[in-house]
């Protein structure tokens, strides 16, 4: 038994998805014409209470966008130094908007109203102008931890009086609603652009969507296509999505509690020096100093197990649908069998 937890993207579609994919209506995006990407865009614009969302290939894309949308050449994001937007889309915002990131050191990831406050530059000719705040949740490398709602009402109201718009990059937001129990509405009110990951724990194959005002879909409209990432008949991906968010998200919450067992396990072992207590489906843990990253890597892969490597001695594991309890027992018994 292969057990693969790289990352919540490696899931494949189910067979009752793979059915809803068969069955759905579909026509050239490009051209407006696909129904079921409709159906998706309105359903999730509804869901948050945004005006319009845009269905795009991946959550780098949306991201990009969005920053695309909200800045001018030689601005300045503010965001965790933590974030996806800063290490892992490439160096997107300088390519992409000319722009640069405004590094906040927060607490897993999650950063602070007064933070934001003490990073917003004054107006002068020779500054960077901070014309965008970005935050992330779930936290990817922040080990999966979310937000405090009140946290970001906080954040938000700092940046009404400032004038600066709000993003965030929600690809594991639905990690974050059903450990808390908060609705979608209420993220929708507190941020002008959302991004959310249907290809992650969601288990679709394919796609990302990016929340806000008609307004902003227009101008969206223009840079997904420059970016290339207007599709065809793309409503077969748009009906795994909707399938997604009809059937997988409270499933997320059995994701979390494997997640918290395996925590447990590891942190028994004689190879993890500390484990990162997890609050969703991601778990980071370290191993000891005298062992190598890469060559633990190894070791479990001769044991069948796939992680990614999370910088110095930690390691990430991410559990996901294709994740299931026999997998759990599996990876445990596994891992006890480990002699380092
Ligand atoms: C996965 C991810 C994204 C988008 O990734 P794609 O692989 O481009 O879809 C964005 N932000 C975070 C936090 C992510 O984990």
């Amino acid at each position: 038994m292969k057990i693969d937890l790289r990352s919540d993207t490696v899931t494949r579609p189910t067979p009752e998805m793979l059915e809803a994919m068969w069955a759905a209506q579909v026509g050239d995006d490009l051209f407006d014409e696909d129904p079921t990407v409709h159906a998706l865009e309105e359903k999730i614009a509804q869901m948050f209470g945004k005006e319009e969302a845009m269905f795009c290939p991946s959550g780098t894309m949306t991201n990009q966008i969005a920053i695309k949308l909200h800045t001018q050449m030689g601005d300045e994001v503010i965001c965790d130094e933590l974030s996806h937007i800063y290490h892992y889309e490439t160096g997107g915002m300088a390519f992409n908007s000319g722009v640069q990131a405004s590094l906040i050191k927060g607490d897993h990831g999650r950063i602070t109203a007064a933070q934001v406050e003490e990073k917003i530059r004054p107006d002068a000719f020779y500054m960077p102008k901070s014309t965008l705040v970005s935050l992330e949740n779930t936290c990817n490398k922040g080990g999966g931890a979310y937000y405090d709602l009140e946290e970001i009402r906080k954040i938000r109201s700092v940046c009404k009086q400032h004038e600066l718009p709000l993003h965030l990059d929600g690809a594991r937001l639905f990690n974050a609603l059903v450990e808390t129990g908060e609705s979608p509405l209420a993220y929708g009110e507190q941020f002008d652009t959302i991004s959310i990951c249907l290809s992650k724990g969601l288990g679709a194959p394919v796609g990302s969507v990016l929340l806000g005002t008609k307004e902003h879909m227009a101008k969206a409209l223009r840079i997904r296509k420059v970016l290339g990432g207007a599709m065809r008949q793309s409503g077969y991906l748009a009906a795994a999505a909707i399938y997604a968010l009809d059937h997988h998200i409270a499933k997320l919450k059995e994701d979390h509690k494997r997640t918290r067992i395996l925590a447990e396990a590891l942190a028994a072992l004689p190879f993890v020096d500390r484990v990162i207590a997890p609050s969703t489906n991601i778990l980071i843990f370290d191993i000891r100093q005298d062992l190598d990253a890469m060559a633990f890597l190894n070791v479990l892969a001769e044991k069948d197990i796939y992680a990614v490597p999370f910088g110095g001695q930690s390691i990430r594991f991410v559990t996901h649908y294709d994740f299931t309890d026999q997998h759990l027992e599996e990876t445990i018994s596994r891992l006890k069998k480990i002699d380092l």
